[in-house]
């Protein structure tokens, strides 16, 4: 109960949007196409929430911890009123958590309300599950989450279920431990030895700031046709320009990691921790002293991260296409549709 209570108490302060948003969205309205498919959200009931661990707890993730149809639909209506919409829909994957219950829940929410496009959730070791429930409900994809700090992807990803998604071919969303402009040759590997598996990075690999080291690793993965990217969660236009300069405008998957597109938080740099978040509201996560010393040092602009990601994501477009109505439909929906159905 006390985790839902937090979670909702974060939803209510989520949902009040200030005269700065209003505007940004605005200009996002008029900007996104007519017709949209988010490749990452999170769809769960309260119901499955479980006790989390002191290490999950510790991490921003950990800020919204279910958002059930009913808060989607409050959502969509916020940020995309007048769009047509459809969705990924996956679990709030934190260990523990009743994910059987979950995708049960998914599986019967899609078949009434086609808008919802179920992907599986799970524990990767789980094949058991997976393979049960694969046989009952009819599942688009997976959407696996990793072990933080596994150092070569195979205690969150084991082979045993990459293989299992190599030979069905369902996309899998990947969320790697680490940034992927240090974990390039791990998943280099998998894609190497995994050759059928369609991959697709969540938050664009998870580096929230450009580095050189990332346009490396994005030229590496460009050779493989079978790796995407998903937009949710990152601001920075240099990251975008990279991966459409690299991948191209094919394989970049518009998504907003709902809910955590209310997030109000700032990716910055800390000397000593390394790539952080800074924000202005009391977050269990958000360490006081941390954050007074990244209001101190830098210059921070608190607003849904959901829609600076689309302001980010519209200025690279732009940069490297022009205004195109065909690369934002594509971007929006199309390769999304390529990709599921
Ligand atoms: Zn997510």
């Amino acid at each position: 109960m006390y985790l839902k209570n937090r979670t909702d108490s974060y939803l209510q302060y989520g949902f009040k949007i200030n005269n700065e948003e209003i505007a940004l969205l605005q200009e996002v309205l008029d900007w996104i196409p007519s017709e949209i498919l988010d490749f990452h959200t999170h769809v769960m009931p309260a119901k499955c929430i479980r006790p989390l661990s002191e290490n999950w707890d510790r991490y921003m993730g950990s800020t919204f911890l279910y958002a059930d149809a009913e808060i989607h639909y409050r959502l969509r209506e916020m940020f995309f009123s007048d769009k047509v919409m459809r969705q990924v829909a996956f679990a709030f994957p934190f260990p523990g958590f009743d994910f059987a219950s979950a995708n049960n829940y998914l599986a019967e929410l899609s078949e009434h309300d086609q808008s919802f496009i179920p992907f599986w959730t799970g524990t990767a070791d789980d094949l058991k599950l997976y393979q049960k429930d694969m046989e009952h409900f009819h599942f688009h994809g997976v959407k696996l989450y990793p072990i933080p700090g596994d150092k070569t992807l195979g205690r969150s990803y084991p082979d045993l279920m990459l293989n299992e998604l190599n030979k069905s071919g369902l996309p899998l969303v990947m969320h790697l431990p680490s940034f992927l402009s240090s974990q390039i040759n791990d998943v280099e590997s998998v894609v190497q030895r995994f050759p059928q598996l369609c991959l697709i990075l969540a938050h664009m690999g998870t580096d929230r700031i450009y580095s050189d080291d990332l346009l490396a690793a994005y030229e590496t993965l460009s050779r493989y046709e079978n790796v995407y990217v998903d937009t949710s969660a990152v601001d920075d236009v240099k990251i975008f320009r990279a991966a459409l300069e690299t991948f191209g405008s094919e394989r970049m998957l518009f998504a907003t990691d709902q809910p955590f597109n209310l997030l109000r938080v700032q990716p910055v740099i800390h000397p000593v921790l390394g790539q952080r978040y800074a924000t202005d509201f009391n977050y269990h996560w958000a360490d006081p002293d941390e954050q007074l010393y990244y209001h101190i040092n830098h210059s921070l602009v608190f607003v849904y991260s959901g829609l600076k990601m689309v302001i980010a994501l519209r200025r690279a477009v732009e940069d490297v296409f022009g205004d195109s109505k065909e690369i934002k439909a594509r971007i929006f929906s199309k390769n999304a549709q390529k990709l599921l159905f």
